[in-house]
């Protein structure tokens, strides 16, 4: 019997997916150089289809890495020379926070305990941050950073760069490109594909700030995936090493079918199932709402505090075929994590909502 994933990375395929994976399995893509023109052809059509889904333009170059995490790193190297500001409210942000204290830099901090969001009045940047980090999906505890909040961080404070870690939301949110300098994603949470391919946004004033970096003696921008490198072998539509080809195909022919459906009507439909979660857990005698503001409350990981203990909901839902997730380092019993992304229906998340009333006796 097949499984509903409701878990938040690796999550439910899109139902597309089987499909796009036989096409690619016939097309032979495990065996194509990345040299090649047909690969190059693939980058410029995934690049296509997430210009067009998430409205990027043509001043951000789009990038291929290992993963996400890869990107907090890269991001910190080719952006920073001396100072980084992130907004921690959970154990995502809290990484890319360490991060940056990791390659040497003086990463600051703004901090807030777990479930909590921020809001952009109540956020102070330091003097002397060249790059401010926020992270807008907080998978850990189910947080959102509003859109709007994030434009106006950055639109008072434009000498700085800006980045978003968008892991979990994307293609969600409504970034406006104009003013985010950089942001990125992995195709194992939202875009329902297997992992091991992470994306990286990034513009020319990212890439500005490189180049000036790489010319510093004592500083480094590191040799991998290095943003100078990766902008190089990007206007030719090729990758400096050997990538994730089959991944890249298949989040050029996702994105392809989201964009049929129109980035409006996937947005609209996310928040109808949101809806359906939320009301559900106000008003459930069984859980309650992890994240006390309603405008915090992620719209793609919705995270409830559990009157019985977390792995007995988990098991009733399992019998039901639906998996969802616990929830996160000491929250593990007490909170479930279920995920609202493109992969699942409206239905599903009805037919979910029905195990778990079952629990409310
Ligand atoms: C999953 C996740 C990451 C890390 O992604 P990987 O693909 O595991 O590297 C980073 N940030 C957030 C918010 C995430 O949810």
């Amino acid at each position: 019997m097949k499984q509903v994933y409701f878990t938040a990375g690796p999550a439910e395929m899109y139902p597309t997916f089987e499909k796009h994976l036989l096409t690619a399995v016939e097309q032979q893509l495990g065996s194509i150089s990345h040299r090649s023109q047909k690969f190059r052809s693939i980058y410029q059509f995934t690049v296509e289809q997430l210009r067009t889904l998430m409205n990027i333009p043509d001043t951000h170059g789009i990038f291929f890495t290992g993963s996400a995490s890869e990107v907090w790193e890269r991001v910190v190297q080719n952006c920073v020379e001396h100072e980084s500001f992130h907004l921690v409210n959970g154990s995502f942000s809290k990484k890319f926070y360490e991060y940056s204290a990791s390659l040497r830099k003086y990463a600051h901090k703004q901090e807030k305990p777990f479930g909590e969001g921020f809001d952009y009045a109540e956020v102070e940047v330091p003097e002397y941050a060249e790059l401010i980090c926020v992270t807008h999906n907080e998978t850990s505890s189910g947080v959102q950073m509003r859109e709007p909040d994030i434009h106006k961080l950055k639109r008072s404070n434009l000498k700085k760069l800006i980045a978003v870690d968008m892991v979990s939301s994307a293609p969600y949110p409504e970034l406006d490109f104009g003013v985010v300098d950089t942001a990125f994603f992995s195709v194992q949470k939202a875009f329902g594909l297997p992992a091991g391919l992470g994306v990286w946004i990034a513009n020319e004033k990212c890439l500005a700030k490189a180049e000036r970096l790489q010319k510093y003696e004592d500083a480094t921008i590191g040799a991998h995936n290095s943003l100078p490198m990766l902008w190089k072998n990007f206007k030719n539509y090729e990758t400096p090493a050997t990538p994730n080809v089959i991944g890249i195909y298949l989040l050029g022919k996702v994105a392809e079918d989201l964009n049929k459906i129109g980035a409006e009507t996937v947005r609209k439909q996310t928040e109808e199932k949101y809806k359906l979660l939320n009301k559900y857990i106000e008003t459930s005698r069984a859980f309650s709402p992890s994240v006390a503001e309603e405008r915090h409350r992620s719209r793609t990981v919705v995270v409830a505090n559990t009157r019985i203990p977390s792995p007995e909901v988990i098991a009733q839902v399992k019998q039901a075929n639906m998996i969802v997730g616990s929830g996160y380092g000491p929250f593990k019993e007490s909170q479930i994590r279920i995920a609202n992304f493109p992969a699942v229906s409206f239905e599903q998340v009805e037919a979910l909502i029905g195990e778990l009333k079952k629990l409310e006796n």
